[in-house]
């Protein structure tokens, strides 16, 4: 599955935002754009003074969700696809839901991990059982009463252990037991539950135009 493997400080540059993709890291003092290296490739001024256009404000928004989750342009649009199928919930609200139930997003969720891109690696290397079976694919969406598991030769793996001792709430959506490092999935998520700081009424526009 195709993901961006580059730099992950650069992506907040270049969005002129913490998106916290590289967990603890990201609330000190080491916070690349907290240092203020501004936009890659870019003069630092250009982010402050250029008014950004109508279609740029959109691309932006559409740019910061699919960084946040790690995903490529293909498989985001599936992903909106999907979303514009279904009518029970607004669009916006269903991408984001699908976003959410990705398998290396609940892992990370769960207290697995302190960032989605090694979420990503715990599944695709083969760490995480969904209902007693090895999934290794980090597309995979959840559904309610899948139960998410560290396998259990995985669970000496100090990240791990450091993750989740540091982890205290989860979303009302995932039960998790720390001790059996094991957590279900007990309903889809809740979108004002997720405070992500998104608009995705930006991205359904964007889509539509
Ligand atoms: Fe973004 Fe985190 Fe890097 Fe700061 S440390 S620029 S929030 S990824």
């Amino acid at each position: 599955m195709a993901v961006y493997n580059g730099p992950l400080c650069r992506v907040c540059r270049a969005q002129g935002k913490k998106l916290f993709l590289k967990g603890d890291r990201c609330f000190t003092k080491k916070c690349s754009l907290e240092r203020n290296r501004g936009i890659p490739g870019q003069k630092q001024v250009a982010l402050h003074f250029n008014k950004p256009t109508d279609y740029k404000i959109h691309l932006m928004e559409k740019q910061k969700v699919k960084n946040t989750y790690g995903v490529l342009e293909r498989q985001f649009r599936r992903y909106f696809d999907l979303a514009i199928r279904q009518k029970e919930i607004p669009t916006g609200d269903k991408l984001l839901e699908i976003l959410e139930r990705r398998l290396d997003n609940v892992v990370f969720r769960m207290g697995f991990s302190t960032n989605r891109r090694t979420a990503r690696q715990l599944v695709s290397h083969g760490h995480i059982l969904v209902n007693s079976k090895k999934v290794n694919i980090p597309s995979y969406t959840a559904k309610k009463g899948d139960v998410i598991e560290i396998k259990e030769s995985s669970r000496q793996i100090p990240s791990i252990k450091t993750s989740l001792d540091e982890k205290s709430t989860f979303p009302t959506w995932l039960e998790v037991n720390k001790e059996s490092f094991r957590g279900e999935v007990k309903a889809v998520p809740s979108i004002p539950e997720l405070s992500l700081d998104v608009n995705p009424t930006l991205i359904v526009e964007l889509y539509s135009k």
